[in-house]
């Protein structure tokens, strides 16, 4: 953001992870904050969702990093969020996630990235050229992770140029084999950006989040959103719900006030944009951006959307997994061609648990309801969500035998997510950070609008600790880099 300014008022648009984390630091450093969300209760994706009397998670399934030193763990800390309170960790078993593959099971383990080293060279012992170099790179990314320029320093650790590289690129170079390819695969699967596209950076960052520590849920979201939400207001901050943002407006060449849904105006020096940046240019006057750079946001590529099956299963059957489940298809060189994400979970009460199942699904096979609205898209819609969720329950027999009570209780499209929080095409973790949209979407950080700025997932990376990323940088942005580092390290003792 150019002339970051002194400005007391700053309005935070959207109430997610990303604009409650940029709205509490905000009022960490003074500033008076208001946070404002259309929807009538806060949360956004991190928010879960109750039926049948079972907490349902949207987009918080597992994070990584959120130990005591670790990156995650650093910026709850700042915050004031309390880790224990909201988190388990995981891995009793020794063990994050199981991939089930045709021919092949391979667990990625607990105990982090000398472990996770063992298991990949006991695994593809023909793979051990490319091993030293994979190994080396993950823990240079590791290190930088845990060093204190990871929160500090805008850009540290992306400024080595060759970690934008797409990671597929880096493994076809060093041939390796299918079944490596397909292991380490799995990160971009995560984060929907196929492995052809993916940084190798968001790659690295991602596995290695989860091998420093990985870490559920302990209730659910609302109860986090609700930590957060209490966070902010003890800090003076204002939420204001019901009321989307209808017009950001300039006064003089610079933000000035943004216009809510209802009519009413609330002076901002600066704004915080914690939504996705299609959604932005649409509260900007046409006039307030070039039509180059216009054109830039909205050709941008999406992440990949998905389909959520929430059913509930006998419990004395089913008992609660510890880790998450993959089963995975591939083709014959090792890339993902089909993949399922299993979370079995307690119930809210002793004789049913939670089987959660995503998988992808194309926006466009949604599209004949692309006019419509949650709620109101008719028979046939519900028909065809509830063919593919009785689909996939029958594909889960492979892993968990024949479900013993299994109920459907709950169903989400990409069309969902779509008009939940505004997210175009449903995508689950907003702009594609590919490398080929990299350097488009890296202007983004740098927004010619005075006095405007972005937080959330589509700042600087995806998912729970990229949200918490972009809220630091948008902060370091408004606050000035000497006054930002200088508290953070105060209050991180460093
Ligand atoms: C199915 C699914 C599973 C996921 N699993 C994981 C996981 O296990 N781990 C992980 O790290 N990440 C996961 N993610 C990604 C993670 O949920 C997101 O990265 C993160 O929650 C995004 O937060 P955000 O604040 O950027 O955006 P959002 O949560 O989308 O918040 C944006 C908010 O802005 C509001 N808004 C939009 N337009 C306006 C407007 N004009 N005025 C006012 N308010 C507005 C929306 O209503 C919304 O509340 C998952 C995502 C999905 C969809």
């Amino acid at each position: 953001m150019k002339n970051y300014t002194e400005g007391k008022n700053i309005v935070v648009i959207g109430s997610g992870i990303g604009g409650l984390s940029a709205g509490i630091i905000l009022a960490l450093f003074n500033f008076k904050v208001t946070v404002v969300e259309k929807n009538p209760f806060p949360g956004g994706l991190m928010r879960s969702y109750c039926r049948s009397g079972f907490d349902c998670s949207v987009g918080v399934h597992y994070v990584g990093a959120l130990g005591n030193n670790e990156p995650l763990g650093k910026m709850f800390q700042v915050l004031g969020i309390p880790v224990d309170d909201l988190f388990s960790s995981m891995g009793q078993e020794g063990i994050i996630d199981r991939y089930i593959f045709d021919d092949l099971i391979f667990d990625l383990p607990d105990a982090g990235i000398d472990a996770l080293e063992d298991n990949l060279r006991s695994t593809f012992c023909r793979d051990e050229a490319a091993l030293n170099i994979i190994m080396k790179n993950l823990r240079d990314i590791s290190r930088r992770m845990m060093e204190p320029s990871f929160l500090l320093n805008q850009g540290d650790p992306f400024q080595n140029i060759d970690y934008y590289r797409p990671v597929g690129e880096l493994l076809n170079s060093l041939q390796v084999s299918p079944g490596l390819r397909a292991v380490l695969s799995m990160p971009c699967q995560l984060t929907g950006v196929p492995l052809n596209d993916c940084p190798i950076i968001f790659h690295h960052i991602v596995l290695v989040s989860y091998l420093l520590s990985s870490w559920k849920p302990k209730e659910n979201g609302r109860k986090m959103t609700e930590v957060f939400v209490r966070r902010f207001e003890e800090l003076g901050g204002m939420l204001v719900l019901s009321n989307g943002v209808k017009k950001i407006s300039l006064i003089d060449g610079k933000v000035g006030e943004v216009i809510l849904e209802s009519g009413e105006k609330l002076p901002s020096d600066v704004v915080v944009a914690a939504i996705h940046p299609k959604i932005m240019l649409q509260l900007l006057d046409e006039n307030v951006l070039r039509d180059t750079y216009r054109r830039r946001i909205r050709g941008l590529k999406e992440t990949e959307g998905v389909i959520v099956v929430n059913a509930s299963v006998n419990a004395a059957a089913h008992p609660e997994i510890d880790h998450n489940i993959y089963r995975l298809s591939t083709d014959e060189n090792g890339f993902i061609e089909d993949g399922f994400f299993y979370q079995l979970r307690n119930g809210n009460s002793p004789s049913s648990n939670l089987l959660s199942i995503i998988t992808k699904s194309l926006y466009s096979e949604w599209s004949p309801w692309e006019n419509t609205s949650t709620g109101k898209r008719g028979n046939e819609y519900e028909e065809k969500k509830m063919n593919i969720a009785d689909s996939l329950l029958k594909k889960t027999k492979g892993i968990f035998g024949n479900l013993k009570d299994a109920s459907i209780i709950d169903v989400f499209t990409p069309l969902t997510v779509r008009d939940f929080v505004n997210a175009p095409e449903g995508a689950c973790y907003g702009a594609m950070r590919s490398s080929r949209q990299l350097l488009k979407i890296a202007s983004l950080n740098n927004l010619p609008v005075p006095g405007l700025c972005i937080a959330g997932q589509n700042a600087v990376a995806p998912g729970v600790m990229g949200c918490l990323l972009g809220s630091f940088n948008a902060a370091r942005q408004i606050v000035g880099v000497e006054r930002f580092n200088k508290e953070i390290e105060r209050s991180l003792s460093l």
